[in-house]
């Protein structure tokens, strides 16, 4: 797509040379790329000790300086920083010396089920972006402004489905076709499909479950995928059969992606399919131990960006569990520490009896708006879903209503809504819940 092409070379100007800086730093050998990060580490620590109320405590507290942290042995010193500290601190978290005309509000709806609000700078956005570019299109050989199939929720606002200004919006701009991975019926992916034979996409980027289910599509109907060059697999973990099974239906890589709002990419897979190569440029990431008895060495993920001046995240516990890299070298040449793989997150997809499949994705994203701290949405049959809810949340009767009238406009007519109080949630294996749950025969895939 021409025009999308030169759009994306005139948009992305001004990251142009961080983008040249990444394509080169993920070839540094180890050693330096644990330099580099440590040297950026010093820098934002100086920084919080000076401008950020919380952290000038913080340290106070530990009776230290940042001068005193000489390696990252030392950083460890610094105590966890989690998603409580976050909401009930959240004043305190702000960079006393950055305009608010600097920052933009983002928000989670949590792959645990936490919604979390957060303020990220113009720094952070001018590194996350060219490392989103490095991560989705050039690790598949592709370019910002090439044709792209895209599985991925309308996120703007509550509605069912992208519009045609918009469609026509996001392939001009970006090159991309959009598919509304919320709410997956035949028709809308056979319509998908046809496109995709019209504009031959080189690269399909989307959720997991989602580019399952349009596999299953695929497969069912006997229909051949255009050509691509590679399948990006974002937001969810993917195991070894799904993803074969991909590979297989669209004759073409895949490529898993781990990332979030909080810190953008946080980690990209190479072809050598040897784990997923760690955006060191942008965050450093620990492993906080852990004892799972069916996972080795897995440990939580304790992530700080390196680029959020604005309201620095220093040793952020993200909720994600993961098991590090046995080697840390690997035949692409980067030099970029790995991450074995990711464990735990996993989301079901919602079937109704007229067709309309909803992956879960949807319900966690909605969930960003309300003031619940742990929930589960559990689909009991094929047309009635509940959502549990913590007692301590004391969820409101005005709440509840507000929340029907958000998911009802996502729901087929017909089904149930109800809510449950729980006194808590049972873990997983992992150490995590399950936050959507399909409990109805219809739903297995
Ligand atoms: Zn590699």
């Amino acid at each position: 797509m021409i025009t999308a092409k030169y759009y994306q070379r005139i948009a992305n100007r001004n990251i142009s040379g961080i983008l040249k800086h990444l394509g080169q730093t993920q070839f540094w050998p180890y050693e330096k790329i644990r330099k580099y990060q440590f040297y950026k580490l010093k820098r934002l620590l100086d920084h919080a000790y000076a401008h950020v109320p919380y952290y000038k405590r913080i340290f106070k507290e530990i009776g230290i300086t940042p001068k005193d942290i000489r390696n990252f042995n030392d950083f460890k010193e610094i105590p966890i920083l989690t998603k409580d500290i976050i909401r009930e601190k959240f004043h305190h978290l702000i960079a006393s010396n950055i305009s608010k005309d600097e920052l933009h509000l983002n928000s989670t709806g949590g792959s645990t089920g936490e919604p979390l609000s957060f303020y990220q700078d113009k720094n952070y956005e001018q590194w996350a972006d060219p490392a989103r570019i490095r991560g989705l299109y050039h690790i598949a050989g592709c370019e910002p402004g090439d044709t792209c199939a895209v599985l991925w929720g309308a996120t703007r606002d509550l509605k069912k489905d992208y519009s045609l200004r918009e469609r026509l919006r996001d392939y001009c701009k970006y090159g991309h076709i959009l598919l509304n991975a919320f709410n997956l019926s035949n028709d809308r992916k056979w319509s998908f499909y046809k496109l995709c034979r019209l504009l031959k996409p080189k690269l399909l980027i989307g959720y997991v479950t989602a580019i399952k289910d349009l596999a299953f599509f695929l497969d069912e109907y006997n229909l051949e995928f255009p050509t691509l060059q590679g399948i990006i697999l974002c937001a969810e973990t993917v195991e070894d059969y799904s993803r074969a099974y991909i590979e297989n239906i669209f004759r073409a890589p895949t490529y898993n992606t781990y990332g979030g709002r909080e810190l953008s990419l946080i980690a990209m897979e190479c072809s050598y399919n040897n784990g997923l190569h760690e955006v060191s440029e942008n965050n450093y990431v620990e492993f906080e131990t852990i004892n799972l008895e069916k996972y080795k060495n897995a440990g939580n993920l304790i992530i700080t960006n390196l680029n959020n001046y604005g309201m620095p995240f220093i040793r952020y516990r993200i909720g994600d569990i993961a098991i590090p890299g046995i080697s840390q070298s690997c035949g692409c040449g980067r030099g970029l520490p790995l991450i074995a793989k990711v464990i735990g997150r996993t989301t079901d997809v919602f079937v109704f009896p007229d067709g309309t499949r909803v992956a879960g994705e949807m319900f966690i994203h909605l969930m960003k708006d309300f003031p619940l701290r742990e929930y589960q949405f559990v689909q009991v049959s094929c047309s009635r879903i509940i959502l549990r809810y913590k007692r301590s949340d004391l969820m409101s009767e005005e709440l509840k209503r507000t929340i029907l009238r958000t998911y009802q406009k996502y729901l087929p007519q017909g089904t149930t809504f109800d809510f449950e109080e729980k006194e808590g949630f049972e873990k997983t294996a992992t150490g995590k819940f399950r936050f959507v749950v399909n409990n109805s025969s219809s739903g297995l895939l």
